[in-house]
């Protein structure tokens, strides 16, 4: 993609816990130097390999609603007992900056995004099966059983959701996948551009 002075443009990307849309933003950001994260802000522990800035901002509940107080957060939710939130100084940067700004982030904040941004573009990374989605989840070792039921049981209701979205793209092959969004990408960001 290239672009100057080119105003940025908003991705959303969802998906179900384990199906794979870390690993998808992760490719995208090493194909095109203009697709940046949003880093969230979260009360969630972090895991083993998580970094303070990178995977999340790590707060405590306190300093996040403080935060939710001061109208930091272009949307927040509360998954899985902890605090979720998409940053405005996030997403504004890289706007402002003319990169695409991609927003990995759950159905309730996704349909929040939607409903504030229509022109947003959004995503959702469907699992090809339950089954191969509960496969995931227990290979990659990160959470408990407890967790992983709670998980599936969110799943199962974020796919039902998937209908919000203006695409939705079938995760049973990585390459696949990552190449069919950074398509769906780049022709979302030049139309926009030309706009
Ligand atoms: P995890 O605990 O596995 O990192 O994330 C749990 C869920 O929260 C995932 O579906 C993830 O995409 C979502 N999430 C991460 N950051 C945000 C955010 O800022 N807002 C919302 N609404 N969901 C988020």
């Amino acid at each position: 993609m290239n672009s100057t002075n080119a105003k940025g443009v908003m991705v959303v990307l969802s998906g179900p816990s384990g199906c794979g849309k870390d690993t998808v933003l992760n490719r995208l950001l090493e194909m095109d130097s203009r697709i940046k994260p949003s880093v969230s802000a979260t009360t969630r522990k972090p895991r083993v390999d998580e970094k303070e800035g990178v995977s999340y901002y790590f707060l405590t509940k306190d300093s996040f609603e403080e935060k939710i107080e001061n109208g930091d957060f272009i949307e927040y939710v509360q998954y899985d007992d902890n605090y979720y939130g998409t940053l405005k100084s996030e997403v504004e940067r890289e706007i402002n900056d003319g990169n695409v700004v991609v927003l990995v982030i759950e159905v309730k904040g996704a349909a929040n995004i939607i409903s504030k941004f229509p022109d947003a573009l959004s995503i959702f990374l469907m699992p090809p099966s339950t089954g191969i989605l509960e496969e995931r989840l227990r290979n990659r070792g990160t959470d408990d059983e407890q967790t992983i039921r709670k998980r599936l049981a969110i799943a199962a209701d974020e796919m039902e959701k998937s209908r919000i979205y203006k695409h939705v793209v079938v995760n049973d092959d990585l390459d696949k996948a990552v190449s069919t969004i950074y398509d769906i990408i780049k022709v979302y960001a030049s139309a926009s551009q030309s706009e």
